[in-house]
């Protein structure tokens, strides 16, 4: 009976004692079974209500993959009751160590979880000898409690933006706090009803109240969208987008100077859209001659570069009359320089100026924006052809909310206290 004492302390399931412990062979790596019973009083929790009841109709012994002893991979058996609640009826009772109808512990589920988080489902689901399946089921148990169980934030700014989704022209709308950087919702496709529903479900009353700002790009339906779930919201143009139209506009003055202009500009320009699409302060040493050498032979692609440069400087002033000054004069220089698609650029500027200029009252942090951006971009990828749009979500909020940053954290993930107890 020693030796069972011993597996109990071992076990460590507080509030069941190991009555009979099997191993299958001697080999190294043989299953163990650890039939387990409850301890002290026997009254037993509905997993219904919650109700704890002595009434028992009947038992069958259920089994639990729990974490390995060693090499030997660990099997928890107990007979679990099924009670007559006075308020439910027949139901099963509840077993402290695991989730509901989960066929392995919730210490498994966390571990199993964590490791998906780093590696490939297929790789964590070997590590823990358990099928592909049961790993995915214990990650998304394990993102959801994590999920859960955390504060809900009301953040002042948020962000809607399109990501592509596959091939061709398939989108996710993806609503995030852009203060502290994480994904809040996600809605496939990003038509106008699409993030209208985005907005209404994955925000509370409270939180849409607290929102000061929404941080987008000027497609129309996310506009329309905020404009009618959030009046009271200003709408800012993510920086990024505006500066990717005028990158756009400067990569068609190219084309057209290309075609247009003579051997000379044929010979220095082949090659060099994406050095000239790039900005001036990244462009270094030899690739910074070769694109004066450009400009030397073409005059218009000079300007329209210059131009671009320029408006990194709308996000620089105090006040809106700031931000109309210095798009007026940048409109002047544009003048009699027989640029059509940086015209047709400073008209758009013009007509979302209200957007632009937004941004001095309510300074968002676009490089949050843009980061967030590539830890959605990076999960998607990996996460190619899932299916499961609630899973995604939750990997998506995870990988932004990037919860485990020390070994302290680590350590609360990998031996939360409440995870096997009902204390
Ligand atoms: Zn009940």
């Amino acid at each position: 009976m020693g030796s069972l004492r011993e597996c109990t302390w071992i076990l460590g399931l507080d509030k069941f004692r190991v009555v009979e412990m099997t191993k299958a062979n001697d080999a190294p790596d043989s299953p163990i079974r650890l039939v387990v019973e409850r301890r002290g009083l026997r009254r037993y929790t509905c997993s219904g209500c919650g109700h704890r009841t002595g009434r028992v109709r009947d038992q069958k012994a259920r089994t639990w993959q729990d974490l390995p002893w060693a090499t030997h991979p660990v099997t928890v058996v107990y007979a679990q009751r099924r009670v007559r609640c006075r308020r439910c009826g027949i139901r099963t009772e509840r077993v402290e160590f695991a989730d509901p109808k989960a066929r392995v512990t919730r210490r498994l589920q966390q571990l199993i979880g964590i490791d998906c988080q780093s590696m490939p489902t297929s790789h964590a689901a070997v590590r823990h000898g358990v099928s592909w399946g049961a790993a995915r089921r214990a990650e998304f148990a394990f993102l959801r409690r994590w999920d859960q169980g955390r504060p809900k934030r009301r953040p002042r700014y948020i962000g809607l933006d399109e990501i592509q989704r596959g091939k061709g022209q398939h989108f996710w709308t993806v609503l995030s706090d852009i203060v502290h950087g994480e994904v809040i919702g996600l809605q496939r496709d990003r038509g106008e009803a699409d993030a209208t529903a985005l907005l209404t479900t994955a925000l509370t009353p409270a939180q849409r109240a607290r929102i000061q700002a929404v941080c987008t790009d000027m497609w129309r339906a996310y506009l329309a969208a905020v404009r009618a779930v959030l009046p009271s919201a200003d709408v800012v143009f993510d920086k990024f987008h505006v500066l990717q139209h005028a990158s756009a506009a400067l990569d068609n003055v190219r084309r057209r100077e290309f075609f247009r202009a003579g051997a000379v500009m044929r010979e220095v320009g082949r090659g060099k859209r994406w050095l000239l699409l790039r900005r001036w302060k990244t462009v270094r040493g030899s690739k910074r001659r070769e694109l004066e050498a450009l400009f030397a032979v073409n005059r218009p692609l000079f300007k329209a570069y210059v131009l671009r440069e320029q408006l990194d400087r709308l996000w620089t002033y105090k006040t809106p009359q700031g931000v109309g000054n210095f798009l007026l004069g940048w409109l002047k220089a544009l003048r009699w320089q027989r640029l059509p698609e940086m015209e047709q650029l400073g008209a758009m500027l013009v007509t979302h100026l209200e957007g632009i200029a937004a941004y001095c009252f309510h300074p968002v942090r676009f490089g949050v924006v843009e980061s967030l951006n590539t830890t959605i971009k990076g999960v998607i990828r990996r996460a190619r052809g899932m299916r499961d749009e609630a899973m995604l979500l939750l990997k998506l909020k995870w990988a932004t909310a990037h919860p485990i940053r020390s070994a302290r954290d680590l350590k609360r993930f990998l031996y939360p206290s409440e995870l096997h107890s009902n204390r």
